[in-house]
């Protein structure tokens, strides 16, 4: 049965006290992720996988690397054979190779220097290949734990950070941008788990749900175990505020911001959750000025918010939305609420103004109305 082998991340390896909790949940999410996985268990600093099939660790939040390996019993003889086939299958002439010997069970007798020399020695002589550690064609590593040795020839990179359900509970304000997307991602990495609120201008949820909105979202769930994305509509809070004076018109887009965090805070204190995020990034945007963003956090009564974004040039964002395979996705048209709201938005939000307009709404009937007609969507 393929084995593989997973490095935590580093970050994770300097927790002290609940290290362990930090290992228990990222051995949970494993087999959640990949539920083929028949086995998960913790020797040494590193953890090992069984499973029948070909896996791919590389959408588990907390793992630094991970590879297919073999096993062999801790001798020296089994060791060079295998490490020689690995290279024999990349070998080739004029290539060069590197034996990466690593020694985590400090009684093997020989030290990791002395395993990359013999080792090193048997495939020159099998491949023909040169030595060269600093920049080789072919790497084999080997990797020697109590009682067993892997060896192996790829290491993928993980996305890092801490896995999902390690520090709390938030919930996020997702549009379905590449912003938003990106923010979700990168608290989920923290070790969030995490629940999105969405609003939307169709008739029902499940088009926007077909959309690009929840394709994202399950994208998102691939590393996120239990996402789930609330559906509210957009469609009553607009009938209300279209009928009101013209001199409103320039607070519709922070008043309708305050809206939907009041409305994810509501959700988010039925969760038990300890804060909401968004992916506003300072001034990007006319709604995103430092006193509109502020106006919003006003609304929440000291319920807080946090922009993971607020300090991201728009192209960072959008570079890491590229390289997370997000940004095709995300780039494209949609019938967004936010866009048929105001054509000039006023930049600094005037609070009387905007608390004026919010009595005339009827704020708290419309949240109770707008939330009793959510529908939720499972995605991880
Ligand atoms: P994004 O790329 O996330 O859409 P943006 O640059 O388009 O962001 P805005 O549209 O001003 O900026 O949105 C700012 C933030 O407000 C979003 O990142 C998201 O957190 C929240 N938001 C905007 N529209 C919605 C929506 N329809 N439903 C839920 N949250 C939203
Ligand atoms: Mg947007």
């Amino acid at each position: 049965m393929p084995t593989f082998l997973l490095h935590y991340s580093s970050e994770i390896g300097l927790k002290g006290q609940n290290r362990r909790d930090f290992i228990n949940q990222l051995r949970r999410n494993i087999r959640r992720q990949h539920p083929a996985v028949t086995s998960v268990e913790h020797l040494m600093g590193r953890l090992v996988a069984q499973s029948p099939q070909a896996e791919n660790f590389s959408d588990v939040f907390g793992v630094a690397w991970w590879a297919e390996v073999r096993v062999l019993p801790p001798e020296m003889p089994a060791m060079v054979a295998a490490a020689v086939e690995e290279a024999q299958r990349q070998a080739a002439p004029g290539r060069t190779f590197a034996i990466r010997a690593r020694r985590a069970d400090k009684t093997f007798p020989y030290n990791s220097p002395e395993i990359g020399r013999q080792v090193g020695a048997a495939v020159a002589q099998a491949t023909g290949m040169r030595v060269d550690l600093d920049a080789p064609d072919v790497e084999v590593f080997v990797e020697v734990a109590p009682g067993t040795v892997f060896v192996f020839a790829r290491r993928h990179p993980g996305p890092q950070g801490f896995p999902v359900g390690s520090s709390g509970k938030l919930v996020g304000l997702y549009s379905g941008g590449i912003d938003s997307v990106i923010a979700t991602y990168l608290m989920a990495r923290r070790g969030a788990r995490v629940r999105l609120v969405h609003f939307h201008v169709f008739e029902h949820a499940a088009e926007a749900h077909q959309q690009k909105v929840g394709q994202l979202a399950q994208r998102l769930g691939r590393y996120i175990p239990g996402l789930q994305v609330y559906y509210l509509p957009y469609r009553l809070y607009h009938q209300q505020a279209q009928d009101l004076p013209r001199r409103f018109q320039p607070y519709r887009v922070v008043t309708f911001r305050r809206f939907m965090a009041r409305a994810a805070a509501e959700i988010a204190r039925q969760w038990h959750a300890a804060a909401l995020f968004t992916g506003d990034s300072l001034g990007q945007v006319a709604s995103q000025t430092m006193e509109n963003l502020l106006a919003v956090n006003q609304a929440l009564a000291g319920f807080p918010i946090f922009r993971p974004l607020l300090a991201w040039p728009k192209q960072e964002i959008i570079d890491l939305g590229e390289q997370l395979g997000f940004y095709d996705l995300a780039k494209q048209p949609y019938r967004d609420g936010c866009a048929l709201l105001a054509r000039k938005p006023a930049t600094r939000a005037h609070l009387a103004r905007v608390e004026e307009m919010e009595r005339l709404l009827d704020v708290p009937a419309l949240l109770a109305a707008t939330l009793a007609q959510a529908e939720v969507f499972s995605y991880g």
